[in-house]
């Protein structure tokens, strides 16, 4: 797939002055509730109504979405509020129930995005239609997974398409629901630059209260737009009930982001963006540098355990590192997370190197 300008079209014609908004609730519960918040939403920056109506759960028992009947209640909102409607279909039924039902924009959720069958399934049911279709990446942090989904779309002749960033699944507590992992959305951004890419704070966060902060840096890093979970009354609904926010609050928020302009011809400007360029050009370095020479004093430790024939991981030694390293990233800015997993992979490539010369 190479990257091309008929891509982000749809998003281009919209000749928007903000950033592409979707928003609405996690599922459509009821008739009232789903109108309900339509109509909050109405008057607002939100381009596109979203409700689940097939809602996958991790475990049986939950809600699973009020299914069909939900689609007509979609219908209802854009004959009421103008508002386009969006959904998520997971198989090829779903298709055809939402195109019957004239659903504006569709998207595969995060679980189907790992299966190459149920995204072959529905790129082929959407087969010359001309929906939008944005894809969730896949709940692993695995981008030719997400680009290969959007791939499959792409040979079905799916031209208005779009990826959304909801985060991943890690086992090691966070404080995200899925960490964002921003490296990946760049990279993803840098191939196809003109891939339509949406931030999901929402299911990131799994918590109303970091939806801005999220959503600010997902700005700050160029995102074209925000998929946020908006209900009325967020503490009662049926799925996601943490992470959702009233339409009030959906509005503040908006008003309160900043959205920075790509570039700026500004001579001053570009003359300090260059200078603290290359001033993180010379960090980068320094930081490779450091890093091998303590890979050099590594491969010395394994030649003194392999003599000694003692194991590569000292546990104590290990806890005690991580401990005195979080506190002194602590008093200089950094933040706990961040320390964490730069030396658990500092420590890998350190066992890396001791099991190489233990091995020899
Ligand atoms: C959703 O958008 O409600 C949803 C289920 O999302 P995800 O596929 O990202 O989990
Ligand atoms: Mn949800």
């Amino acid at each position: 797939m190479e990257n091309s300008k008929e891509m982000r079209s749809w998003l281009d014609e919209m000749n928007l002055p903000h950033p592409l908004v979707i928003a609405g609730p996690c599922s459509a519960e009821t008739e009232e509730q789903v109108l309900h918040i339509a109509e909050e939403l109405k008057d607002t920056d939100v381009n596109y109504y979203r409700a689940g109506i097939w809602k996958p759960r991790t475990r049986p028992g939950n809600f699973e979405g009020v299914g069909a009947i939900g689609l007509k209640w979609l219908q209802k909102v854009k004959e009421e509020t103008g508002l386009k409607t969006a959904t998520e279909v997971a198989n090829r039924a779903h298709v055809d129930l939402a195109l019957e039902h004239d659903i504006d924009l569709l998207w595969i959720g995060a679980r189907s995005t790992v299966s190459p069958f149920i995204v072959q399934e529905i790129a082929d049911a959407l087969k010359g239609t001309d929906k939008i279709v944005l894809v969730k990446n896949p709940v692993n942090p695995d981008l030719s997974l997400w680009l290969g989904a959007v791939e499959r779309l792409h040979s079905s002749d799916i031209k208005k398409l779009g990826v959304i960033h909801r985060g991943f699944s890690t086992y090691e507590k966070s404080k995200y629901r899925n960490i964002p992992e921003w490296q990946m959305a760049i990279e993803l951004q840098s191939k196809f630059p003109d891939l339509p890419l949406i931030n999901d704070p929402s299911h990131i966060t799994g918590k109303r209260e970091m939806i801005f902060d999220v959503s600010q840096m997902a700005l700050d890093l160029n995102f074209d737009g925000l998929m946020i979970e908006t209900h009325n009354d967020p503490d009662n609904a049926w799925s996601d009930a943490a992470q959702q926010v009233t339409p009030k609050a959906l509005v503040q928020i908006m008003e309160d982001l900043k959205i920075r302009k790509e570039t700026d011809q500004e001579a001053e400007y570009n003359a300090k963006l260059s200078n603290l360029r290359a001033q993180i050009d010379v960090i980068d370095h320094q930081l490779i540098e450091t890093l091998a020479k303590r890979m050099k004093v590594a491969d010395g430790i394994g030649t003194l355990k392999k003599q000694k024939n003692v194991a590569v991981l000292q546990t104590n030694r290990w806890n005690a590192i991580l401990g005195k390293m979080i506190l002194e990233g602590e008093s200089k800015g950094l933040s706990e997370e961040f320390v964490l997993r730069m030396f658990k992979a500092i420590h890998q490539e350190s066992i890396n190197h001791q099991e190489k010369i233990i091995q020899a």
